[in-house]
């Protein structure tokens, strides 16, 4: 396959063109410094998921609370070990053992349960011969084995889990079993979204033949919503300054706006220009990327805006590796990243240096294998339908023999 036709390079910049880490390092630093904390609300943890912590979370006891076994078996005293020992009792988790293990004695012991007071280390009930009240063990033992000692995992009072993180499922069930049913979380920023042109209709309406549906408004407020914010629709701005305004305005009364198309060189393209007459600061307006290399980015009224280039697939995209950071930036979110593992190529494949290039591509089910999917250009929805990943061929290098590692960033 071979990409990279030549792109129009003669449009006027108002600032030099960024590569794509530049770019990016640029949107992270420029939110990153200007950001203030979001507004906080309390929620219950069955919401809680995805969201972005607005607190920090101390455990509020030892974990474990208890030293605990981590094996069925027995408990027992590692000196006495290998020999015969009078199994004195049981203990099951959820209870605890009122006695104390002495010399030449064991307990029987399940998972989870408290070791009991004298024992030192578990034995596998696999490596036992149990006769009545007696248990023959014909290994030694380490101390300590298969005890979890208390606070292994986690001290009370520690802080587990800082502010700023999105709960995965794990942190959620940390918060739990630290007995946080109800958690603070940041309140999700506001993404206005306005596609521009004149030759987009709603989705709702019927397209004369020479118009198109806005997608890219749609297909924006699914990835704002996956990212963490509140997609706020905002009707299509028709290509005319006037109108441009009246809605880019009214898009920066969000926290975040994004907008789709307008931003080439061409005559109607007047979302720069709009801006421009918002008084806006412009950090880019051109990245070596394709698809998406007319990509602006800015602050008006000291909110964030990106202009993405309109055909959807560098909407797509452009959200996907620059504005998602913003949008998670605004959203409290400390870490941020961009994934983008290594998979083997199962064909051959070319490209102009110049860009890095962003293509659509079928990522085998085990992650280890891409294919590029052949596609018509970034107009191309049917295609992009089909990847389930972006392969991302580097500025600097033209070819990619077939079976060699490139990057892919999943969709
Ligand atoms: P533009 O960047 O405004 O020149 O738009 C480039 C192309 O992207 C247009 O010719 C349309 O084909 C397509 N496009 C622009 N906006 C949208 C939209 N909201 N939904 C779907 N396609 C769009
Ligand atoms: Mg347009």
């Amino acid at each position: 396959m071979d990409y990279g036709q030549a792109a129009p390079l003669d449009r006027i910049e108002t600032v030099v063109p960024l590569t794509f880490s530049e770019a990016r390092d640029a949107v992270i630093q420029t939110v990153r410094a200007a950001r203030q904390a979001p507004a906080v609300e309390e929620i219950g943890l069955e919401g809680a998921g995805g969201r972005v912590l607005a607190e920090d979370i101390a455990a509020d006891r030892d974990s474990p609370a208890v030293a605990r076994s981590v094996r069925d078996g027995y408990a027992v005293r590692a000196i006495d070990l290998p020999g015969e020992l009078q199994v004195i009792g049981e203990v099951r988790a959820g209870e605890r053992f009122g006695g104390q293990v002495g010399p030449g004695q064991a307990v029987e012991i399940m998972t989870g349960a408290p070791v009991p007071e004298g024992a030192d280390a578990v034995v596998m009930v696999e490596y036992s011969k149990r006769a009545n009240d007696l248990v023959r063990i014909d290994g030694s033992a380490e101390p300590h084995q298969f005890i979890n000692p208390q606070g292994c995992e986690a001290a009370a009072h520690e802080t587990v889990l800082h502010s700023g993180k999105r709960l995965d499922y794990a942190d959620i069930a940390m918060l739990a079993a630290f007995g946080r049913g109800q958690v603070k979380v940041y309140r999700q920023p506001a993404v206005a979204i306005i596609a521009t042109g004149d030759e987009i209709v709603e989705v709702e309406q019927l397209p004369e033949e020479f118009q198109i549906r806005n997608s890219n408004a749609r297909s924006l407020a699914a990835q704002v919503a996956r990212a963490g914010g509140t997609p706020q629709l905002l009707p299509v701005a028709r290509d005319t300054v006037e109108h441009t305004r009246e809605m880019i305005e009214r898009g920066l009364a969000a926290d975040l706006l994004l907008l789709s198309g307008g931003v080439s060189a061409g005559k109607y393209d007047v979302v720069e220009e709009v801006l421009a007459g918002l008084g806006a600061e412009f950090f880019f307006d051109r990245v070596l990327i394709q698809p998406g290399q007319p990509l602006v980015f800015g602050r008006a009224r000291g909110k964030f805006f990106f202009g993405l280039p309109g055909n959807p697939a560098s909407t797509m995209v452009t959200f996907e590796i620059f504005a998602r950071a913003a949008l998670e930036l605004l959203a409290g979110q400390e870490e941020i990243g961009l994934h983008m593992p290594l998979a083997r190529l199962t064909r051959e494949f070319h490209h102009r240096i110049g860009l890095t290039r962003f293509l659509p591509a079928r990522l085998s089910a085990d992650g280890g294998a891409v294919t590029p999917v052949e596609w018509h250009g970034s107009g191309d929805i049917p295609a992009l339908t089909r990847a389930n990943a972006y392969l991302v061929a580097d500025a600097d290098r033209a070819e990619y023999p077939r079976g060699e590692l490139i990057r892919v960033l999943p969709k």
